[in-house]
């Protein structure tokens, strides 16, 4: 009974509390891995945490997947129940108990989870032959939030899905990590295969195919392969970039993607960079490439990361208030699979604490990010960042490498160093691998002219600059 003195207490808030935890962090392991992993390893699992929320246990249907789990995944699942809830949380890996049916709220955690990222496939097979197309059903265009940083690449996306097989072939779109070019390529399948349900679609990762060259080989199924390839109507191939260095694959891929054009079926692809700034693919791949339409997706402006927020919000069964998510994308800049991750803590935060979505809230459950904002600017902090920006190392801040690539993006943090820190030129060279301070003022003259007329760079080193001002 309860004491009458104290009000009643909800029927099961820790349990509620729980599932919410369990289901972010499921939510986060399915961004994170191919679908193919997640759906084998992480969807099945069930968990349980204990009343004070220091263990949870987690059931695994036999041995061998209890050992696999333990040895691929435990760690991140640890880093993530730390970020999510704030303190670490002890796993207990368990064998599920044969007969058992499932715990009541473990079916219901699962069924979110089923909802919210349905990566099985409704159009899929054909059946006889096992044809799987690979698209994700919930990656489409009505969920893809417009704005200036995508408008290009969606229009001929839309174009190309509409119209296939005649304009933009190939149509290839990059742009850095977390910005869409997935969902992107997703949405041309699901909408081809809207209006045309016989459509023969395939979505596959760059490596998924290299992977499958090499199948073939061993197998000795080539004549099946090409076969299978060359039948397609529409082929999405993400992350072009992993054909670096895999001749044999580049090959088949030229093959695949001759007999493609010939036929007038189209090919989508995404890189996370242009054609030309491929490197170690062969030339006359790259020129093919280039030979339709190649449009970039730049990272999102503040408006459009709004808007993204407030959609997924809702999406999720969430009111985010404007000022809230103002506040959000004002903090987290950097791609929209931050801004989920930082969306799916605040929501999470707000249902273990049952307290409505409001500035506070965010601030709390975002302490962690936000403190790391804050801290002094140092020429450390702008090599990291910058370098993160512009998806290069951190040593290649100070290395000898010279591709514009890379040699660009150490002039910006050059300039950033020494606009936004007290270091003179000397120092700033010196913390740059060694270099002269006529090669720093080089870059930061240059830089500087640059953001005048250039608007994208202008565009850029604001981005950078108010991340590192936090
Ligand atoms: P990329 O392939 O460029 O690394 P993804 O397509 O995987 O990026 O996108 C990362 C996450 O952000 C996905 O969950 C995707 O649905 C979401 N996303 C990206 N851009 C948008 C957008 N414009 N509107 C809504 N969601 C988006
Ligand atoms: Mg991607």
């Amino acid at each position: 009974m309860n004491d009458p003195l104290l009000p009643p207490r909800p029927t099961s808030p820790s349990s509620d509390a729980g599932e919410a935890l369990w289901q972010a962090c499921v939510d986060q392991l399915a961004q994170e891995l191919p679908e193919q992993q997640f759906n084998t390893w992480i969807r099945p699992l069930s968990a349980k945490f204990s009343d004070d929320f220091s263990r949870i246990q987690i059931e695994v249907a036999n041995r061998f997947k209890l050992d696999w789990i333990r040895a691929q995944y435990a760690g991140r699942l640890s880093e993530l129940l730390l970020q999510l809830y704030g303190q670490s949380i002890h796993i207990d890996f368990s064998l599920a108990p044969k007969e058992a049916p499932p715990r009541q709220s473990v079916t219901r955690i699962l069924a979110d989870v089923e909802e919210l990222s349905p990566v099985v496939n409704a159009h899929s097979d054909g059946g006889i032959q096992g044809f799987k197309n690979r698209i994700n059903t919930s990656l489409c265009f009505d969920n893809l939030v417009e704005g200036t940083a995508n408008r290009m690449a969606r229009a001929a996306a839309m174009h190309v899905a509409n119209v296939p097989g005649q304009l933009y072939n190939p149509l290839f779109i990059y742009g850095g990590v977390g910005l869409g070019k997935t969902h992107l390529m997703h949405a041309v399948g699901n909408q081809l295969l809207l209006n045309r349900p016989d459509a023969k679609v395939l979505y596959i990762h760059a490596e998924q195919f290299v992977s499958d060259v090499v199948k073939a080989y061993q197998r000795k199924t080539f004549d099946e392969f090409k076969q299978y390839y060359h039948s397609l109507d529409l082929l999405l191939i993400d992350d072009v970039q992993f054909f670096a260095n895999k001749d044999r694959t580049q090959e088949e891929f030229f093959n695949a993607f001759e007999a493609l054009l010939t036929k007038k079926s189209h090919i989508v692809m995404t890189s996370d960079t242009y054609p030309k700034g491929l490197t170690d693919i062969h030339e006359r791949l790259v020129s093919r490439f280039d030979s339709g339409l190649t449009v970039a997706i730049e990272p999102p402006e503040l408006e459009m990361r709004v808007a993204i927020l407030i959609a997924k919000a809702r999406s999720e069964g969430a009111e985010m208030p404007e000022e809230v998510a103002f506040f959000v994308a004002k903090n987290v800049r950097s791609n929209v699979r931050e801004l989920e991750g930082a969306l799916r803590k605040i929501l999470a935060y707000s249902r273990f604490n049952q307290k409505d979505v409001s500035i506070q809230l965010a601030r709390d459950a975002l302490r962690d990010l936000l403190s790391i904002q804050n801290r002094q600017i140092s020429v450390e902090n702008i090599q990291k960042t910058v370098a993160d920006y512009y998806k290069i190392k951190v040593a290649d801040m100070y290395s000898k490498k010279r591709p514009a690539s890379i040699a660009r993006p150490r002039q910006i943090a050059m300039y950033l160093a020494k606009e936004l820190t007290q270091k003179s030129l000397p120092e700033i060279g010196e913390l740059f691998g060694g270099r002269d301070h006529t090669t720093v003022l080089h870059a930061v003259r240059k830089i500087s002219a640059e953001r005048q007329t250039l608007s994208d760079l202008n565009q850029q080193l604001h981005v950078l600059e108010q991340t590192l001002k936090g």
